[in-house]
């Protein structure tokens, strides 16, 4: 346990509880009960009680329960925004569209679980027409969810919006960076559902969600860094929990020759930059095409150069939430220098704690940290390539596998199929985050399982098959009464159904 102190944004353990400061300022957001092991427990044995109650109100039941979560936190936008802006240091601006794009994913969610998980009909086989099929997905019961700081909301959303609509109850650990944010959003489902505790948050450190992984839910949703991700399925794999794992990225944007280049240097700056680099989908390494490169370079220095960094109303970003991740972003830029590369923009002298200015490198060799190491600052390093080819070749040999965009003006689906990636943007960045009805997840150390969408939902369930015997069989295959006849007979079906190549 640490002692309380008020170093800005750097949460401490006071007296059992948690406080949580302002990262620009120091200031005091708020103390919350910072929960034990037993704590834990006793939270997922409320929410298990409550799973029954829940999950029996059905799909209409839950849909309008959900939208009226929704719209609490759509009526007290402001509230929310001021909040995130307070506790994670995002501009409100940000934290607008970032809560815009939960409230988009509760709605859908809501309103899509029915067709999605809901009891259907499925053909038989031919084979054994005497049977009628069903399927149907249920609920876990139980799903624990793991929050980051860095989208205290969009991100825990997409997990705790799908696995509520799913018929789950939750319980949400958000980060030790943003109880505050992670508290309010509870409070304003508890107040449209009163009943019991359907989704509860617990509060703590990493000790707090390692507990949740023991605690015997029956699924754990993490959001987070590869790193603690690993720790999280080794924990649960203690219990065969299963896990759903988004982790970490490197993202990549590739510039055609042919590119919108205006368009991509909007991108690029905004993908980069946004929330000060603190994006697990952030583009933080760019490709572009010899033929445009010096264009391109030029004037995405001069955009990234006129952005503001502060807490101010009118910054574009704010200051790196977590104190320790300044470390990492001044050892990846000098790295980036000691190996060769060039600050166009920034550099070392970016580093002002809490801040980092905009930083763009280039000339970095391939194996530097900045570019294959998560940064997590506002920093992009910038590589010519001849074609966009090589750029698909590079962008794909990192062992991440999250995001990523692609500029072209006429093989940008066709560039973006070739990206080893969950989700790519074709002339935009980022686009995919707040589009409910696309599934959202990695591949590689980025991890594993999805949100958001169909997919999304199905995360949160289990199918569940059922056959009934709706005639007498006419070939008793499951059954030791079958004669030799029938057996040959089977045997005959087989050739003629499966015997032909195509
Ligand atoms: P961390 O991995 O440090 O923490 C994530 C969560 O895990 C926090 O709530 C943390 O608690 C908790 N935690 C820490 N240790 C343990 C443990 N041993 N067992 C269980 N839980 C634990 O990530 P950050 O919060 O720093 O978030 C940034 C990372 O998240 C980046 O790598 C980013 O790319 C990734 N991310 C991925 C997204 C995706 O969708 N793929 C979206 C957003 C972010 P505490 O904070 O209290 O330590």
């Amino acid at each position: 346990m640490v002692t309380a102190t008020h170093t800005p944004g750097v949460p401490v353990i006071d007296d059992g509880r948690l406080v949580s400061t302002n990262p620009a300022t120091g200031e005091e957001i708020g103390r919350f009960p910072a929960a034990t092991p037993a704590d834990v427990a006793a939270a997922v044995r409320r929410a298990r009680q409550a799973a029954a109650w829940w999950s029996a109100l059905g799909f209409a039941g839950r849909r309008e329960r959900l939208l009226r979560w929704r719209a609490a936190l759509a009526n007290r936008l402001d509230e929310l925004t001021d909040l995130i802006h307070r506790e994670g240091g995002k501009p409100v601006a940000e934290a607008v569209v970032e809560s815009a794009g939960a409230i988009d994913h509760i709605a859908w969610a809501a309103k899509h679980a029915r067709s999605v998980l809901g009891p259907r009909r499925v053909r038989s086989s031919l084979m054994q027409l005497e049977y009628s099929s069903r399927l149907e997905y249920l609920p876990f019961g139980v799903v624990g969810v793991i929050g980051p700081w860095n989208y205290p909301v969009l991100t825990p959303v997409g997990s705790i919006g799908y696995a509520l609509a799913a018929g789950n109850t939750v319980v949400f650990k958000p980060s030790e960076y943003t109880p505050a944010i992670g508290q309010w959003i509870v409070e304003r489902f508890a107040e449209v559902v009163p009943e019991h505790p359907v989704l509860s948050a617990v509060y703590g450190i990493g000790e707090t969600g390692a507990a949740l992984c023991r605690s015997g839910v029956d699924k754990l949703a993490f959001t987070g860094s590869t790193a603690t991700g690993k720790k999280v399925m080794a924990a649960c794999a203690e219990t065969l929990t299963p896990v759903l794992a988004e982790c970490g990225g490197k993202d990549a944007m590739i510039v055609d020759a042919d590119a919108d280049l205006d368009g991509a240097v909007a991108a690029a700056v905004w993908g980069g930059m946004t929330n000060a680099g603190q994006t697990c989908v952030g583009i933080e390494r760019v490709y572009v095409a010899d033929r445009v490169y010096d264009a391109f370079l030029q004037r995405l220095v001069e955009r990234a150069a006129r952005l503001r960094v502060g807490m101010e109303d009118d910054a574009d970003f704010g200051p790196i939430t977590m104190p320790g991740q300044i470390d990492t972003i001044r050892r990846h830029i000098a790295d980036a220098l000691d190996r060769g590369g060039k600050a166009a923009l920034g550099g070392l002298d970016a580093v002002q704690p809490p801040y980092v200015r905009p930083t763009i490198l280039v000339d970095v060799p391939e194996d530097a940290a900045a570019v294959v190491e998560e940064t997590f600052g506002p920093t992009l390093t910038v590589t010519r390539v001849p074609d966009a080819d090589e750029a698909v070749r590079l962008a794909n040999a990192s062992r991440y596998g999250l995001g990523g965009a692609v500029f072209s003006r006429t093989r940008g689906v066709a560039l973006a199929r070739q990206l080893r990636s969950g989700m790519t943007s074709v002339n935009s960045a980022i686009s995919f985050a707040g589009m409910p009805t696309l599934p959202f997840g990695g591949v590689g150390d980025s991890g594993f399982g999805r949100i958001h969408g169909a997919d999304g939902l199905r995360e949160f369930a289990r199918p569940k098959a059922i056959t009934k015997r709706r005639m007498r069989s006419l070939l008793p295959a499951l059954s030791f009464d079958r004669t030799p006849k029938q057996v040959a007979q089977i045997a005959k079906a087989v050739k003629l159904l499966h015997g032909r190549p195509r």
